[in-house]
């Protein structure tokens, strides 16, 4: 039996379903542990859960209107199980 587990980017959770989402090392090598919005040239995009969280709230749809500082809580317990955050 194969299972084929689609990995998440650790650091904003999103599926790495695709190759060309997953970031590179500056020599080219893929890292898949993260998406290349992420982890570019060898450098995080983003050191702290705040403007991540901002980013992930504007963008994300939200159909029932739920209301931000919910929907802010909602995410920031998703990424704190991610391994990024996990020592943060
Ligand atoms: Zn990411």
């Amino acid at each position: 039996m194969s299972t084929q587990e689609v990995k998440i980017c650790q650091c904003c959770g999103m599926p790495l379903s695709e190759e060309e989402l997953i970031s590179r090392e500056p020599d080219g090598t893929l890292n898949d542990e993260y998406c290349k919005w992420c982890y570019a040239d060898g450098k995080f995009t983003y050191e702290e859960k705040g403007p991540l969280l901002d980013f992930i709230v504007g963008h994300m749809p939200n159909p029932d209107n739920i209301p931000d500082e919910e929907r802010r809580a909602y995410f920031d317990e998703c990424l704190s199980k991610l391994n990024y955050w996990k020592g943060k």
